[in-house]
């Protein structure tokens, strides 16, 4: 069954992975950060709500994100698995996670950590554009659309997200390192965490998960 989720910090690399997990093994791609813009793009009170935090690189309050996941994971989609992207990404977050997933009776059955170092997060992320449709991310000089500005995937228009500036990313790589990496141990414990080198390139590091995917997807 694959219940997984994927981990490390932004620009480590998670979304890209992400689109080619969901594409070839079918499961829903659940990333809170697409979702919360979403929500800030068609102005619901939610989004509202989210958009400070996001913008200055903070991490949107437990329970806003909490109330966000629960009702997607109880959606039907989820029953045959699903790829948390970007969630959880504190220590409250994974309790809470425990238990939505064993109500749905569908536990974390991988999570896969993406080591970047700093260096090359910032390089990633300054140049990052993302397709304002489906979320797919490009980056101006090593992950180019084969049209300028268009998205490969659905032809959406590529856009640079809000956050993605040296201040607010110099926030979120502090709430990541203070809030999110604890949860390494969190998983470790449990036996449920692979490490891969997120330097690596697309291809060459998606063909490393696809065994590791194959496996935990026939159990
Ligand atoms: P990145 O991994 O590049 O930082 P995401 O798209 O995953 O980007 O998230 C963007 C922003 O959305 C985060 O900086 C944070 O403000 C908010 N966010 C996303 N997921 C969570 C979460 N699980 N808990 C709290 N805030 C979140
Ligand atoms: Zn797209």
């Amino acid at each position: 069954m694959l219940n997984i989720i994927l981990m490390g910090p932004p620009g480590a690399g998670k979304g890209t992975q992400a689109m080619k997990i969901i594409a070839k093994y079918q499961i829903p791609h659940i990333s809170t950060g697409d979702m919360f813009r979403e929500a800030i793009a068609e102005g619901t009170p939610m989004g509202k709500t989210a958009a400070g935090f996001i913008n200055a690189g903070n991490l949107v309050p437990d329970d806003v994100t909490i109330a966000l996941v629960r009702e997607r994971l109880s959606k039907p989609d989820c029953a045959h698995g699903y790829l948390l992207d970007g969630f959880p990404r504190t220590i409250p977050q994974a309790e809470a996670l425990d238990t939505l997933a064993k109500e749905i009776k569908r536990p974390i059955t991988l999570v896969i950590d993406f080591e970047c170092a700093r260096p090359e997060l910032i390089r990633r992320i300054s140049g990052r554009r993302v397709c304002a449709v489906c979320g797919a991310p490009y980056h101006v000089d090593t992950l180019k659309p084969k049209v300028e500005g268009i998205c490969d995937l659905c032809g959406g228009k590529l856009i640079q997200r809000k956050d993605d500036n040296v201040e607010s990313l110099i926030v979120r790589l502090e709430a990541y390192e203070s809030k999110t990496k604890p949860l390494l141990e969190f998983y470790k414990k449990r036996k449920l965490l692979v490490s891969v080198d997120g330097l690596k390139g697309v291809d060459v590091l998606f063909q490393e998960l696809v065994p590791l995917l194959d496996r935990i997807g026939t159990k």
